[in-house]
């Protein structure tokens, strides 16, 4: 697998009202591959948002680099290019919607790109059909659910036809049923479409779903690996106050009362099935 983004030693520091700098990245390397899934987590003001912010250029490293599909995001003439390889959703649905139609919303991005009417219908057409929301064409958005929202955000995104998504907190805003449209439709992207994918959560049942997760403290990555990995350092993910998967802490539990769980469990079929053994 090829890397499609690359951070090497990054450092990140935000300027504040008295003029002093708070360290927001504080040396982060990592390296992301064409087709992953990975989930970002980690406490607030860990860093995950300002590392997000660097995927695509909204940020620039105060020393290292970040390289988009071999691009520096430093270079000014690259911005426009890593904008279109890596597009990003955020927390806010409602912040990210512009139009009063939802397929004029989806069709902002390529129109901006200056395509032909013909390939806008296409991938307007298209992108509402990956997130399923070709029947709300012509509503309204402020209708929609959270859930749906987001979706036609996700399509706005996805109608700029980008090799990876960055989603910052996508599902923080909705309903545990919006939570499962919004997860359902990014891991279709992924699975389907080939997308990489870069999801920061908050929720840990959402990030024993990626391929990989990496976590974030102060600025640092302290974790990175598959879920089952990064879950089995119950006590280090707890020391920086981070929740763990409910099965991860029943196991955990139950382990520490004397009982054996074998083979690390992250969801609750994998714990029913050591149960039932
Ligand atoms: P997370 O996404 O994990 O919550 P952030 O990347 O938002 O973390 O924040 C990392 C650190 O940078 C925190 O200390 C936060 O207070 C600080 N920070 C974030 N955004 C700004 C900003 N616009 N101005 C000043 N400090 C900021």
């Amino acid at each position: 697998m090829k890397p499609i983004i690359q951070v090497k030693d990054v450092y990140y520091k935000y300027t504040n009202q008295q003029d002093e700098l708070t360290a927001a990245l504080d040396g982060v390397s990592l390296s992301i591959h064409e087709g992953e899934f990975v989930a970002i987590i980690g406490h607030n003001g860990s860093g995950k948002s300002t590392l997000a912010k660097h995927f695509n250029a909204l940020l620039q490293p105060a020393s290292g680099d970040v390289y988009v599909k071999g691009m520096n995001t430093k270079d000014e003439e690259q911005v426009w290019s890593i904008r279109q390889v890596a597009g990003m959703v955020f927390q806010n649905p409602d912040n990210q919607l512009v139009a009063t139609i939802v397929e004029e919303d989806v069709a902002f991005g390529p129109e901006n790109l200056g395509l032909p009417p013909g390939e806008i219908r296409l991938r307007v057409d298209r992108a509402l059909e990956s997130v399923r929301m070709s029947d709300f064409a012509q509503s309204a958005p402020h209708y929609l659910s959270g859930g749906q929202k987001q979706r036609i955000a996700i399509a706005g995104v996805i109608a700029m036809r980008p090799e990876i998504i960055i989603l910052d907190e996508p599902t923080a805003m909705l309903d545990p049923s919006g939570r499962k449209e919004v997860m359902d439709t990014v891991h279709y992207l992924n699975k389907n479409e080939g997308i990489t994918i870069v999801h920061i959560t908050h929720f840990m049942e959402e990030a024993i779903q990626a391929d990989r997760v990496v976590v974030m403290e102060e600025g640092k990555i302290i974790l990175d690996g598959p879920p089952r990995e990064v879950f089995r350092q119950v006590e280090t993910l707890k020391q920086i106050g981070l929740d763990v998967p409910q099965v991860v802490e029943l196991a955990f539990d139950l382990n520490r009362e004397g009982f054996s769980i074998p083979g690390d469990p992250i969801n609750i079929e994998e714990m029913v099935n050591i149960l039932c053994r």
